[in-house]
């Protein structure tokens, strides 16, 4: 098994497909114009399968697809249906802002695609439009019966609490979750490229979090963990199962299994990474094989945990250093890593 310098195995592979979005979060892609990466450099879907196949050989077997808003990338169900098809694969999810689901949700479906998760930080449509600069809603709302209807089951609910902002609408989001049978997880606001409001006042934190879940719900119990996810897990005495990410305040790095690569190819060890390896030009010009021996030769060498470094800083920390131009360097921001 392939393991990092921290002895942590390669197993999760987070793939951007697309650094452009038809929503404007506040938090993540606040101005409407970015530098994008240009099209040529972007991976079709032939080069993410190989890519993907070297990283499933050398010990993924769980790849979530991102973006930008992934829905966006035509026929996405094609990707799907390929990637499924590779030995040793076992999970295969997708995050979207659920805009364009509605459309897409029964092919992506018979494609093979196994788990979805929705980001969705606000049930009140005049809201939704003040975090996300779009007038999609209800949109949002269709992508989700659409989900339920093409037989999508254990769908989750990802919401960024922003003080100020949504945290009056957390029991209300877990309750709309539990009503139709989604799994809510509440993420603390995190520092990374394209929060250019991030300040630490605006960070709800996972106690917070927990304290306006018991004054709705009443007590909550811990679920014990299994695995490497990023959330942790809550019950509530009926039963309903909940996550809060506190990537924030409680850094999970020293279980993290997960590393990212862009549309145009770049391969990060971690969320907070200043710098990539770029596999495509290998991938390109010289074939899987090359690409197969940087793989190895990273991960082995991958000291990263940024999360924690990030919290031992006070303010700001690297991807939103003062004077920096949010559009200046695509690879350093949350739309193109993929969240
Ligand atoms: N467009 C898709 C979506 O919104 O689900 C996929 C890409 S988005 C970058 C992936 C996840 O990152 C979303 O759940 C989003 O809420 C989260 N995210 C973006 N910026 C964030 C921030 N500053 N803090 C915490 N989560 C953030
Ligand atoms: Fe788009 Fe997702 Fe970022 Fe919102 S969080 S702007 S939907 S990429």
């Amino acid at each position: 098994m392939l393991v990092d310098h921290h002895r942590r195995p390669l197993r999760n592979l987070r793939l951007s497909v697309t650094d452009r979005c038809n929503l404007r979060c506040r938090y993540c892609m606040p101005e409407e114009m970015y530098a994008w990466l240009p099209r040529p450099q972007l991976l079709d879907y032939e080069e993410m399968v190989e890519l993907a196949r070297v990283f499933v050989g050398l010990g993924v077997n769980k790849i979530r697809l991102t973006g930008g808003e992934p829905l966006l990338r035509r026929d996405l169900h094609r990707l799907v249906a390929q990637l499924r098809a590779l030995d040793g694969l076992k999970d295969l999810a997708l995050t979207t802002n659920a805009v364009l689901l509605q459309e897409q949700a029964p092919a992506l479906a018979a494609a093979g695609l196994q788990r979805l998760t929705v980001s969705l930080d606000t049930l009140d449509a005049g809201r939704f439009e003040q975090l996300t600069q779009r007038d999609h809603f209800a949109a949002v709302i269709a992508g989700l019966d659409a989900a339920d209807a093409a037989g999508f089951t254990g769908t989750k609910l990802n919401t960024v609490v922003e003080r100020g902002r949504n945290e009056d609408e957390i029991p209300r989001l877990l309750a709309f979750a539990r009503e139709r049978g989604y799994q809510a997880r509440f993420i603390e606001y995190m520092d990374v490229g394209g929060a250019t409001g991030w300040t630490a006042q605006k960070v709800v934190s996972w106690q917070e979090i927990l304290s306006q879940v018991r004054a709705a719900f009443g007590e909550v119990e811990e679920v014990a963990r299994n695995d490497a996810a990023p959330a942790d897990r809550y019950r509530l005495a009926d039963g309903t199962v909940f996550g809060v990410i506190a990537s924030t305040t409680r850094p999970f790095c020293a279980t993290c299994d997960r590393s990212r690569v862009t549309a145009d190819g770049m391969w990060f060890h971690c969320l907070y990474a200043q710098n990539g390896t770029d596999l495509r030009t290998p991938l390109r010009q010289e074939g899987s094989e090359a690409m197969r021996a940087l793989v190895e030769q990273g991960w082995a060498a991958r000291q990263d945990q940024g999360a924690v470094e990030r919290a031992a800083l006070d303010e700001r920390g690297p991807l939103q250093a003062p004077g920096r131009d949010p559009g200046d360097n695509p690879h350093l921001e949350m739309r193109t890593r993929g969240g």
